[in-house]
C-alpha cells in the first residue's frame, strides 16, 4: 500500500497486508545495537590424547543468510525506503521501518540482536554466516536487495527475522513460508516448507511462545506478496517472533534471555532441516 511523502511522520512505508502487518510505521528510537561477537571457539586441540579429537561441527560447510528485518536508521530516510520496488507480485516499499513495543523497543533493534545471536552460534557449529545489514543504525537494504543477497551466496537456507505489531489482543508467533508464483522461488518452495516445519517446532518446544491466535494455522503462513521471499533462489523463510504490542508477547521479546531462547530454537531448527 502507498503512503504519500506529505504526511510527514506518517509517510513510513507500511508493509503487508492488514492488521497482521509488522511494518506500523512507528519512528521508534534507534536502539543501540549489541557488540557483533563472533570468536569462533578456540578448539581444545593442545595436550589431549590422540582420541579425544573435537567432535565434528554439525554446520561446517553450511552457507546460511540471516535477514534481520528493517534497520534501525530507516525512520529517518522515508526518502530511501519508500521508494518502490519490484517484488514480482506487485511493486512495495524498498523497506519500512517496522513496528515497536508500547513503550518503544523496536523491531529492528529486536531483530539485530536476534540476528548477531543466532549468527554467533551458528559460526560455532563452523557455518558460514552473511548477514544482510552489518549494523542496526543504517538504512535498508531494499528488501529486493535482501533476497539477492541469499541467493549470491547460494546459502542453503536464509531467515528472514521480524516481529509483528497486531492488535493488542493478538499474540504468539508464525513462521511465514513462500508460495509458488510461477518464478524464481518456485524451486524452493517445497524445501522452504520443510525449513518453515523444523523452525515453528522449535520455536514452539523451546521459546514458550504460543503459535499466533490470529493469523495462520498453527503458525504457519505462506504468502506471496513479501519481496524477500518472492525474489529467492534458496530456501528461505520468515519468522514473526511475536506480537510487540501485546503485553504479554512483549515482555518476553525485551528480555535477554528470552532472545537467547529463541536464537538457540532457530540454530537448533536449522540443524534439523540441514541433516
Ligand atoms: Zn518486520
Amino acid at each position: 500500500m502507498k503512503t504519500r511523502p506529505a504526511l510527514a511522520a506518517a509517510a513510513l512505508a507500511v508493509i503487508g497486508l492488514g492488521t497482521a502487518a509488522c511494518g506500523g510505521g512507528v519512528a521508534a528510537g534507534a536502539e543501540s545495537a549489541p557488540a557483533a561477537v563472533a570468536k569462533t571457539t578456540a578448539s581444545e586441540a593442545v595436550a589431549a590424547p590422540a582420541q579425544a579429537q573435537a567432535p565434528a561441527k554439525a554446520l561446517k560447510g553450511k552457507v546460511i543468510v540471516i535477514d534481520p528485518g528493517h534497520n534501525g536508521g530507516n525512520y529517518k530516510r522515508p526518502d530511501v525506503i519508500n521508494k518502490q520496488v519490484d517484488v514480482l507480485t506487485q511493486k512495495k516499499a524498498c523497506d519500512t521501518t517496522g513496528t515497536a513495543t508500547n513503550d518503544g523497543y523496536s523491531e529492528a533493534a529486536f531483530t539485530w540482536d536476534v540476528s548477531v545471536r543466532l549468527a554467533k552460534l551458528l559460526r560455532a557449529e563452523g557455518a558460514t554466516v552473511k548477514m544482510t545489514r552489518e549494523n542496526n543504525t543504517g538504512v535498508g537494504p531494499c528488501i529486493t536487495q535482501r533476497a539477492a543477497i541469499g541467493n549470491k551466496a547460494k546459502a542453503d537456507l536464509a531467515i528472514s527475522i521480524h516481529a509483528d505489531g497486531a492488535g493488542s489482543t493478538s499474540h504468539g508467533f508464525h513462521v511465514i513460508m513462500p508460495k509458488k508464483i510461477n518464478g524464481p522461488v518456485d524451486p524452493v518452495v517445497a524445501k522452504s516448507a520443510k525449513l518453515g516445519l523444523a523452525v515453528r517446532n522449535a520455536v514452539k518446544k523451546q521459546t514458550g511462545m504460543p503459535y499466533a491466535n490470529y493469523i495462520g494455522k498453527n503458525a504457519l503462513d505462506y504468502r506471496s506478496d513479501l519481496g524477500g521471499l518472492n525474489l529467492s533462489t534458496v530456501p528461505k523463510v520468515f519468522i514473526e517472533s511475536g506480537n510487540m504490542r501485546n503485553a504479554g508477547d512483549a515482555a518476553k521479546m525485551k528480555s535477554s534471555s528470552w532472545r537467547q531462547e529463541l536464537a538457540e530454537a532457530l540454530a537448533g531448527s536449522f540443524q534439523t532441516y540441514l541433516k
